[in-house]
Order: structure tokens, then C-alpha cells, then sequence
């Protein structure tokens, strides 16, 4: 990894910003990126790639029209992500398989997308957690831990 101090709302603003021009589909993406969070030391390269595999998870099971929403919330000592879709929902028999390598439901996917990026927020010291609804949708929460000099 290769770290520096990173403002999380910074990077996200910038993702979604890219994002926004190349998703073909009719999505609107809602952010809450602007309550101030710590900072956390982490590779930038390997959180892009964290985030816009979950963003386009989101759009992918989102219909046209539909809402994809990313936010950011600081908590004593971790910031804590959410990307949010009212998509098709992940069924609860499938749930445990998401983050295995080569595990996909989609006839070109890879199956890749969450494995690499739990490996890659674990090795930064955070979790990724999932909480779904068939038929409601579907909230990936992750978590990394603040940066904090003196320790
Ligand atoms: P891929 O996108 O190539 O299938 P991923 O590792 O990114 O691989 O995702 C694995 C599987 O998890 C997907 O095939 C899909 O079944 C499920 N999944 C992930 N994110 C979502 C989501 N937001 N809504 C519904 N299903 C999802
Ligand atoms: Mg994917």
C-alpha cells in the first residue's frame, strides 16, 4: 500500500463526479459527503477502486430512474461509508457467498469486484458489511479507521 492522510469526502466527491459522466444508465446519484470527517491514511488508488466497484454493483442492480446514495459519517475512531441501493436485494441464501472470489450472478461478471475489495479494506484495518432486503434493496457499509498521529 502506498498511504498518505486522505479526506474521504474529498475522494468520494471525486469518484462520484467521474461516475456520474460515465454511467449510461438514467441513475441519480445522491451524496451527503459534507459533514467533515477525519482524515484516514490509506491508498488512494486502492479506495477508488473499493468505491466504484460498489457504486457500479449499485447502478447494476438499480432500474433506470433509480437511486444509487453515497454518504460518509465520522465516528470516535473510524469513518464509515455507505452505498446504498433500493435495487434488487441480494437473496439472504447468497449473502455469505458475495465476497468469495469468482462468486457472480451476472453472465459476464467476474465475481471479483468484492472479494478484492474486502481484501483490500481489511488490509487498510477496516470491515465491509452488508445488509440487504430481496425486493428492497441493498447497503454496503464500510468502515476504515481514523488516522491518528500520536498512537
Ligand atoms: P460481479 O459484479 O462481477 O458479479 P462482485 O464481487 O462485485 O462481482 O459481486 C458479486 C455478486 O454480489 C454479484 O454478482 C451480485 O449477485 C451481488 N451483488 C453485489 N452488489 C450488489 C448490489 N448492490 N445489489 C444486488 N446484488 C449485488
Ligand atoms: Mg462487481
Amino acid at each position: 500500500l502506498r498511504v498518505k492522510e486522505v479526506d474521504l469526502n474529498e475522494l468520494l466527491k471525486c469518484l462520484v463526479a467521474e461516475f456520474k459522466k460515465q454511467n449510461g444508465k438514467d441513475i441519480i446519484i445522491e451524496t451527503s459527503l459534507n459533514k467533515p470527517v477525519p482524515p484516514v491514511l490509506a491508498d488512494c488508488e486502492k479506495l477508488n477502486e473499493i468505491f466504484r466497484n460498489l457504486l457500479s454493483n449499485a447502478v447494476a442492480a438499480t432500474g433506470s430512474g433509480g437511486t444509487v446514495r453515497i454518504s460518509s459519517s465520522p465516528s470516535f475512531d473510524h469513518v464509515a461509508v455507505t452505498v446504498e441501493d433500493w435495487g434488487s436485494g441480494i437473496p439472504v441464501e447468497i449473502q455469505q457467498k458475495i465476497f468469495e472470489p469468482f462468486f457472480t450472478t451476472k453472465q459476464s461478471g467476474t465475481g471479483l469486484g468484492l472479494a478484492i475489495a474486502k481484501k483490500n479494506i481489511e488490509a487498510h484495518g477496516g470491515t465491509i458489511e452488508v445488509k440487504s432486503e430481496p425486493g428492497w434493496g441493498t447497503k454496503f457499509i464500510v468502515t476504515l479507521p481514523v488516522y491518528n498521529p500520536g498512537r
